[in-house]
């Protein structure tokens, strides 16, 4: 009894302390001067979490923890909200998920005890694309009331579940926005697009990279349930345009992923179909389900799904970023997957009518769809934790009694390096990876010492599995042999295939083999020790890693040559294009810093005076990239920065000011229509542009003027790299000026893109993997293997003819005629037979290299790079 008295105390003075910091804490209006989400107001990421950390410090409901940087620098944190309780032992809580997450024994009574004491954390990440502004302006006023509530119904939620709220997922790309908007407000262009990208590189693509983990926001947020706080239930949130449903909530529309468990979707739905219910009851209207957005390639944030997190996304109607927009009752429109008229439907059962949507509106529907996510996690909490562990269970067994059993990386791989980088990133996403102790034999194939084994059965096996094989498609129609449902994204993602490593799936056990195994507990690095005198090193051509260290040594001054034949060295053979990089005196602990860096171990040389060679330069690139939101240029900025190429960025409209012959030894152009190139406009050809919302200043294109520098760069022998839809740039009538007159050239380079007559004949193939056979002994080609998986798309496809004049071409790669698909999904794949989608075109002094495909794609097509740098490095005058 007595001890009763004493909490009784305790708790009066917890409240009493609670109401005191409650009053502490300001409003959002008090704070930003402004209600989040009234008309033509927005705050920054900077606002946002000084905000945060205000209500951090006043109220025991909030505690906001750091998690990792943005790719230009700002922290980036999860604020969790809670029980005064629940906080004050956030991390007792987080070794319960632990737990859950990935222990398949645990005892009965453990169980009952973690399913009895644990809470639902629930993950939210707002805001990703940064123009999409609702839910960061939004999550103010949510974190606002979820620390001062004394509703009852909410103070009893936040005793069961722990929202771990991502504020902002891009902060670079909120303040990129915000900025923008607040420019131009008040002008004719407020409420404008953008200029380039809202990322440091990848723009909306950000929502690409949970695979391949490229960029730091992108580990920032999967390492949250990969490896350190194991949510239950994640949100992703996001807004479409504005002239259809107000809403999306979960279930997605089909096809859905084949290897996530059917218990995941089953939650997803039980989740959205709360949501529609509580927002319409709330008064909220048009709120769509199993519309538009569907649910089988990893890739975005949602890529937990494949690691049982009950994973899903919202999507709001846009507003002119915080402007409102009419919308008149017969511009509402929708159309493709599950909705095929604006009418009252089983997925939309209560249309919105039209007239003002502003961002107030978008903001109330956060807040509301949050709110009922809370609600659903604290109804069902236990139901979700034995949810979590019950698919532990099951996914570990999975992998004891279903093939595949193992995937097996066979040591004596083509490129060692990139079997490197799968082994790492499989660490990053919480998967157990194993090296072979001692060689074993399965099915009579050999693996020896040191391949590297990752078994399936793991809680993560769904993720493997999707990542470690070929992509098939999941075909699914909307009608008995009707149409087929077309993928709303790429379809080949697979890591052995994308980076060019053998892997073999073993689909039975091996007792041997498991007796072998040692786990890789660190990064995996297979350098040896520096030899106590060296004056150079040999890196094979084979190998990405070597293109890195001998760009690096470029840029770092040392001397960088390539082998010009196959040749011998202490035993190893060391292919013609190797490089050669050798340092003396004071270069030499430059190498040394740089060799540190190196995973694998090069051949060591005291004197490299034996071999053929010749020097390396590093060309003066310029990069073009449009401020049309151009994702591919920001990728291949990553790329190139991540290899130490240096480049400069050149606009379209600074062509005509630009003296590319004397400035530059190679132009890269990355796939971007023509029409923006050419005027800075959307649009096949001139009867058919349509002008863009960007402000005028960055909608100049390179124009006749500029053209005419381009094409006096080629003159003088610069050398154009170009893929997708730049390659259009290049095709039909050029024309070189020259200094006087008679100097004036039209001439036509000796090829043609039929990509569309093979689209109308009916090849569709939206981004999957299909076989390229490699021209051997050619520069382009240097350390490749005969025959590789490219990332096709479907265009280019070029014939060549037989050239005129000063020019000639190589047809550098050429898709077989037979069993072209390698991973993904394409249709009369066999248009594409026998087709080149590489060439090579000599113009007198001037160079092109053309690709049908993208070199490298979302940084994910390790397979194609040196595709890329050995471009880069042709003979230049
Ligand atoms: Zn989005």
């Amino acid at each position: 009894m007595k001890q009763k008295i004493i909490s009784a105390i305790a708790v009066c003075i917890i409240l009493s302390l609670h109401f005191i910091s409650n009053a502490q804490i300001k409003t959002p209006q008090d704070f930003f001067g402004f209600e989040p989400g009234s008309d033509r107001n927005l705050f920054t990421y900077e606002q946002l979490v000084d905000y945060l950390k205000l209500i951090d410090k006043a109220s025991p409901r909030m505690e906001m923890r750091e998690i990792g940087y943005s790719p230009i620098g700002k922290p980036m944190y999860i604020a969790f909200l809670s029980s005064e309780q629940n906080i004050s032992r956030l991390d007792e809580l987080k070794k319960y998920n632990q737990i859950l997450a990935l222990d398949p024994e645990i005892k009965p009574k453990d169980k009952e005890d973690l399913l009895r004491e644990g809470k639902v954390f629930i993950l939210g990440t707002l805001s990703m694309h940064s123009t999409e502004v609702g839910p960061s302006q939004a999550a103010a006023i949510i974190a606002y009331d979820l620390a001062t509530t004394n509703d009852p119904l909410k103070t009893e939620w936040l005793q069961d579940v722990v929202y771990m709220m991502v504020p902002c997922h891009n902060p670079d790309g909120m303040d990129l926005v915000v900025n923008h908007y607040l420019k131009y407000k008040g002008t004719k262009y407020e409420g404008s697009s953008l200029p380039g990208i809202y990322h440091k590189y990848v723009g909306h693509d950000n929502n690409r990279d949970f695979i391949t983990l490229t960029q730091s926001d992108t580990r920032a947020i999967s390492a949250i349930y990969n490896k350190d706080w194991y949510p239950q239930v994640m949100i992703e949130k996001h807004q479409m345009g504005s002239t259809g449903t107000r809403y999306f909530v979960p279930p997605p529309h089909d096809p859905i992923a084949e290897n996530v468990d059917a218990g995941i979707w089953n939650w997803v739905s039980i989740f959205g179909t709360n949501m529609i219910t509580d927002m319409t009851r709330e008064g909220l209207a048009g709120i769509s389900q199993r519309f538009l957005f569907d649910d089988y390639w990893p890739g975005s944030t949602e890529t937990c799904i494949w690691k049982n997190v009950i994973g899903m996304l919202t999507e709001g109607a846009s507003v002119r970023v915080a402007t409102p927009v009419f919308i008149e009752p017969n511009e509402l429109n929708v159309g493709g997957k599950g909705l095929s008229e604006y009418k009252k439907s089983i997925n939309m059962p209560l249309p919105w009518e039209g007239g003002w949507w502003k961002l107030s509106d978008l903001v109330q529907y956060e807040i509301t769809s949050t709110m009922s996510l809370l609600k659903t996690s604290s109804m069902h909490r236990e139901d979700i934790l034995k949810f979590r562990n019950d698919l532990c269970v099951k996914e570990v067994n999975k992998g004891l009694t279903q093939a595949p059993y193992y995937y097996i990386l066979p040591s004596g791989q083509h490129d060692p390096g990139e079997m490197i980088n799968i082994v790492n990133l499989l660490l990053e996403h919480g998967i157990r990876v194993y090296k072979l102790g001692n060689e074993t034999n399965i099915n009579n194939t050999l693996y020896r010492e040191g391949s590297i084994v990752i078994p399936l059965s793991q809680p993560f096996r769904p993720f493997i599995k999707e990542v470690m094989e070929k992509q098939e498609y999941p075909v699914r129609h909307y009608t008995p042999d009707g149409e087929i449902i077309k993928p709303y994204d790429i379809a080949s993602w697979s890591l052995p295939l994308h980076f060019g490593v053998k892997s073999d799936e073993i689909n039975s056990h091996s007792a041997d083999l498991e007796n072998k195994l040692e786990e890789i507990k660190t990064p995996l690095d297979l350098s040896g020790e520096l030899p106590e005198s060296f004056t150079s090193v040999v890196l094979p051509v084979q190998y990405n890693e070597s293109f890195m260290t001998a760009f690096r040594a470029l840029a770092t001054g040392l001397n960088v040559d390539r082998l010009t034949e196959d040749t011998s060295i202490n035993g190893k053979s060391m292919l013609k294009g190797s490089f050669v990089i050798s340092a003396s005196g004071k270069t030499r602990s430059d190498l040394e810093k740089i060799l540190g860096d190196y995973p694998l171990t090069p051949a060591f040389l005291n004197s490299p005076g034996e071999l053929k060679y010749e020097k390396v330069t590093m060309p003066r690139i310029a990069l073009v990239e449009t401020y049309f939101h151009d994702m591919d240029a920001g990728w291949t900025r990553f790329v190139l920065d991540q290899y130490y190429i240096k480049y400069n960025v050149i606009r379209p409209g600074e062509f005509e000011k630009t003296s590319f012959a004397e400035n530059y030894d190679v132009l890269i152009f990355p796939d971007v229509q023509k029409s923006i190139l050419m005027e800075g406009k959307y649009g096949s050809g001139e009867d058919d542009y349509y002008v863009s919302d960007y402000p005028p200043e960055f909608t100049k294109g390179i124009g006749k003027e500029g053209m005419k520098k381009l094409m006096d760069f080629v003159d003088k022998g610069g050398l154009i790299i170009s893929w997708g839809l730049s390659v259009k740039l290049f095709e039909g009538t050029l024309t070189i000026s020259g200094e006087k007159e008679q100097d004036k050239e039209e001439f036509q380079l000796p090829f043609r893109d039929i990509s569309d007559d093979l689209r109308k004949k009916g090849l569709y193939c939206p981004g999957s993997l299909v076989r390229m056979k490699v021209l051997k002994d050619n520069p382009i080609t240097l350390g490749m293997q005969d025959e590789i998986g490219i990332f096709f798309r479907g265009r280019p496809v070029f014939a060549t003819s037989v050239p005129n004049f000063d020019m000639d071409r190589r047809a550098i790669g050429v898709i077989p005629e037979k069993e072209i698909l390698i991973s993904g999904y394409c249709e009369k794949e066999e248009l594409a037979g026998n087709k080149t989608v590489l060439l090579w075109i000599k113009k007198g002094k001037g160079q092109f290299v053309l690709f049908g495909f993208g070199p490298q794609f979302r940084a994910s097509t390790h397979v194609s790079y040196k595709l890329l740098f050995n471009s880069i490095l042709l003979n230049h005058e």
